[in-house]
């Protein structure tokens, strides 16, 4: 009996930073697409939610505190 881990949910991880109005990065084949969907058109996997992708906001105010010193 085969048991499928559920260990990483596949999510949209939403791109905020992205110069396009915004971006949906599939967690499991990491195709991109500019709208989210129930499931991803590439590689079929039923999407649990959509996450922010917060932490590469994080890492641009880190960079601009470093660039201040400049
Ligand atoms: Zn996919």
């Amino acid at each position: 009996m085969t048991k499928i881990k559920k260990k990483n949910d596949p999510y949209w991880i939403h791109h905020t930073h992205s110069p396009k109005k915004g971006e949906y990065e599939c967690s499991v084949c990491c195709r991109r697409y500019s709208e989210s969907a129930p499931s991803c058109p590439g590689c079929g996997s039923v999407m649990t939610g959509v996450k922010e992708r917060s932490e590469w906001v994080d890492e641009a105010e880190k960079w601009d505190m470093y660039l201040e010193n400049f």
